[in-house]
């Protein structure tokens, strides 16, 4: 039997892109012969025509698939209903606008398929194109990330990426509500082939990432795989302490030697307002942890479907049990 793959689309706003993107990728897998695709799209609320045009697709080819959640939930939340909801025995994600180049495909097949790699995954050498502010960040955010957290974070990994049934299994394990997906693939291990190319920019419509959402979602990712954070505000109260303590002597000394003139009003407002900012600085670390903390333990869904015409487990045992009964 031939090997089944389920690529997963998650969408938002891409009315423009998706035929463009579903032609490319038939071109693609016309060209795989003994294998068989499956396209799952996930609108993830987008507010324009996305979803008519991946009914429209879905009506014209028997292999498309889709989910669609009842409003916006995030990519990260896409990409996880994308392999809850996957069938293949090798799984792939993609973006909707062409930045994952279908052409690569073949080869990253070639590597899951040849059982050697359990997963053949992406990343750009170049961000050509990109704001050069914001490649800078990016820069930084992959620096600070390697050096404070477990989690193998590629510079320049993309979501786009080839994985066997295990690796798939290993990520389904991982139930956080805040499951940042760039240091999930890197914390679940398995050996990963790594492909490069160069930056290829978006085919159609714009980007969803502002500067600002960016920088949101890169403290997110910091608090969800590192407490670095934390054993630095412990590590700047003890500093603190320290300095605290030379400046006593100091001043003792001082008033033993010289007597006591009142002075250094300013010099102690300066003092006062600089550890007070350290207190608030750390006590926002804590609140970041404390706020995810609370999200986890809420236990909510990482996203809410409004329709779908894929087959779940769930959905065949209650057909079986229809047909015995
Ligand atoms: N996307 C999504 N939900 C969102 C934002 C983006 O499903 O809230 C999808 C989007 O449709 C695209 C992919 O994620 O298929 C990557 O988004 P985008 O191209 O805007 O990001 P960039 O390539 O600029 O980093
Ligand atoms: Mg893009």
């Amino acid at each position: 039997m031939s090997d089944l793959i389920s690529v997963i689309v998650p969408c938002y706003n891409e009315e423009t892109a998706l035929p463009l993107f579903y032609e490319e990728l038939h071109k693609v897998i016309e060209t795989m012969n003994n294998v068989e695709f499956e396209v799952l799209f996930i609108d993830d609320g987008s507010s324009d025509n996305t979803r008519n045009v991946i009914l429209d697709l879905e009506s014209k080819y028997n292999n498309v698939r889709y989910v669609f959640f009842s409003r916006n939930f995030g990519k990260d939340a896409a990409m996880k209903a994308g392999l809850d909801h996957a069938t293949g025995d090798y799984v792939v994600i993609m973006d909707a606008d062409l930045q994952d180049p279908p052409a690569l495909l073949p080869e990253m097949y070639s590597y899951v398929s040849s059982g050697e790699y359990d997963s053949a995954a992406t990343r750009r050498v170049t961000r050509k194109g990109e704001p050069p502010i914001r490649s800078f960040f990016a820069r930084m955010f992959y620096k600070l990330m390697g050096k404070i957290s477990d989690a193998d974070i590629m510079d320049g990994a993309r979501d786009y990426r080839m994985m066997n049934r295990k690796f798939v299994g290993a990520l389904l394990q991982m139930k956080e509500y805040n499951w940042f997906s760039k240091g999930i693939f890197g914390s679940v291990g398995f050996k990963t082939k790594w492909i490069e190319f160069e930056n290829v920019e978006r085919v159609a419509g714009e980007t969803k990432w502002s500067f600002w959402k960016l920088f949101k979602y890169s403290i997110e990712g910091i608090v969800a795989f590192s407490t670095t954070p934390l054993v630095l505000s412990s590590a700047m109260g003890l500093l603190m302490c320290l300095v605290a303590i030379i400046f006593v002597i100091f001043i003792i000394v001082r008033k033993l030697l010289y007597g006591d003139p009142v002075a250094g009003w300013p010099s102690m407002v300066c003092i006062i307002s600089f550890i007070a900012g350290i207190q608030m600085f750390s006590l926002g670390i804590i609140g970041q942890y404390l706020a995810k903390t609370y999200l986890e333990v809420k236990r909510r869904p990482m996203y809410i479907i409004d329709e779908k015409n894929t087959n779940d487990k769930k959905e065949e045992v209650n057909v079986k049990e229809e047909k015995e009964a």
